[in-house]
């Protein structure tokens, strides 16, 4: 038998449409299918608890569908590079075949494979596939990297080509003896003591086929109203992709190749656009790598933000006395998931109303969220904070009332995450303070007792926080 290739798992956790997968079973030579868990590589961003979740599930999935094509995932732990080139060497292999990633992290993890797999004559193979259009093949006019998203957008669909996916292999020949390997429940991935994860299994099916039946749900049920429904969250308006997107168990360009865009497709068209954010936050990350840490606008790094540990405690556990920001807070906390317009309305609360740090709602929701995705989590909260590229205005406050009244209008969703004030009429679902005593005992809501009063009030924080961003922008003190 030929010497083996190794195929590196990342998050590329699929075998349908993976290039490092079709190249190495092209290869006709046995492949060794390896995953490593590598807690120290990542330094402050080692993966939180929800993703950990996912992962593990991710990867059972993953091995039942290697095994039932001959082959099996080799899990071990350690420093990745390392494990990598020591499995090379024990299985005298020929190649190392991975998919990219764009994490400072893990770009760097490359190089050092590459670097020192040269030296013993492994070549080190690279495919793109994570992303629409891989982070170097965009270029403003001046041939630098795009900051604003616009014409980041115009220059990917350029680039855009669909293309029949590229099918799983039927079978991925092993090596006549498998090297050692971890069990995945060694890894020891899923929470259990305590076990928390009730309500993310309730809610997810991780893997390829989890994939699969949500993009199919996505274009049976909800691709059509995409352009207004994905700001109802109360609604099955969008595709819940983002963890299988992350972990790589779809590809984006599979997802193009179903979409059929064109003449009077808006749902599909608008999807597109929510696609190449992604790829937008991949680029940022990739070129400016040191945005999940700090504002892409350096001079924020001196904005007067405010230390208030309680105020911290009460938006992540969902009681701020805010029905939409405690129903987000909560879906978060059941789910490992947010909708996306409460994603903004929660981020805008934290940085503009309670002028907590952007850096620590990136943190809570990177330790929360099954689709934690460093590109994503830190230009979004770096968007709504107003430090990041292409970012909203600083006056660009979010009413957590008037937004809850416009995009859940009857207060379903509020409802559904937060059952203590569910009686409540719809005029006040979102602003139970303003009910009338008589209106909330029939509720049965004692406010200050069942529910929360307002940690803020809107008015006023509001004016804090523009005092704060329009001092700091004249260059003086913020108020405090
Ligand atoms: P859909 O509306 O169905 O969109 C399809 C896909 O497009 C998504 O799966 C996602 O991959 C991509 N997408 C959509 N909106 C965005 C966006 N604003 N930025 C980047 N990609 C987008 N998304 C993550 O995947 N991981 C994160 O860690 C993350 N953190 C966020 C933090 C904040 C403060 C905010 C405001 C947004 C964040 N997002 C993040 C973006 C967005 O909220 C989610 O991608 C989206 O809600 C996922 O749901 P969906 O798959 O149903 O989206």
């Amino acid at each position: 038998m030929s010497a083996p290739v190794i195929l590196w798992f990342r998050n590329d956790l699929r075998l349908t449409d993976s290039a490092a997968l079709t190249a190495a079973a092209a290869t006709g030579s046995p492949v060794i299918c390896a995953f490593v868990l590598d807690d120290a590589a990542c330094g402050a961003w080692k993966a939180g608890g929800a993703s950990r979740w996912w992962l593990h599930h991710s990867l059972t999935a993953l091995d039942a569908a290697l095994r039932k094509a001959g082959n099996r995932l080799i899990c071990r732990t350690g420093r990745a590079v390392n494990v990598i080139a020591e499995l090379a060497d024990e299985a005298g292999a020929r190649a190392v075949y991975l998919s990219r990633r764009y994490e400072p992290w893990a770009v760097a993890e490359e190089t050092a494979l590459s670097d020192l797999l040269s030296a013993r004559a492994i070549d080190v193979r690279r495919f793109g596939g994570a992303l629409l259009v891989e982070p170097e093949v965009v270029r403003t006019g001046q041939g630098t990297p795009f900051k604003v998203f616009t014409p980041f957008y115009r220059a990917v669909l350029k680039e855009l080509a669909v293309a029949s996916p590229r099918p799983a292999p039927e079978t991925i020949p092993a090596p006549k003896t498998l090297p050692r390997s971890k069990s995945i429940e060694d890894l020891g991935l899923r929470p259990l003591t305590p076990d928390w994860a009730a309500g993310l299994r309730e809610t997810w099916l991780p893997g390829e086929a989890g994939a699969v039946a949500a993009l199919d749900r996505f274009i049976a049920e909800a691709m059509a109203g995409y352009p207004e429904g994905r700001d109802r969250p109360a609604a099955v308006g969008t595709s819940r992709l983002s963890p299988h997107l992350h972990f790589g168990e779809i590809g984006p360009r599979q997802i193009l190749a179903r979409l059929h865009v064109g003449e009077g497709q808006a749902g599909a068209e608008a999807f597109v656009r929510e696609l190449v954010w992604r790829d937008f936050c991949a680029h940022l990350l990739f070129h400016w790598p040191e945005i999940p840490d700090r504002p892409f606008r350096p001079e924020y790094a001196d904005f007067p933000w405010r230390s208030d540990p309680v105020a911290l405690r009460a938006w992540q556990r969902g009681q701020t006395g805010y029905p939409m920001v405690d129903a987000g807070m909560r879906e978060l906390w059941r789910t490992g998931w947010m909708h996306n317009r409460v994603r903004m309305i929660t981020a805008s609360f934290l940085v503009k109303h309670l002028l907590v740090p952007w850096q620590d709602g990136e943190a809570w929701f990177w330790d929360t969220l099954v689709d934690a995705d460093l590109a994503s989590n830190a230009a979004n909260w770096q968007w709504v904070a107003g430090s990041g590229a292409d970012a909203a205005p600083y006056f660009r406050i979010f009413n957590p009332v008037t937004q809850g009244e416009k995009f859940d209008p009857r207060g379903d969703y509020v409802r559904r995450w937060i059952p203590e004030i569910a009686a409540l009429p719809d005029k006040y679902i979102h602003r139970p303070w303003t009910a009338p005593d008589d209106a909330l005992r029939h509720a049965g809501i004692d406010l200050g007792t069942t529910y929360p009063r307002p940690i803020v009030d809107h008015a006023a924080s509001r004016a804090r926080a523009l005092l704060a961003f329009e001092t700091f922008r004249r260059g003086g003190e913020g108020a405090r």
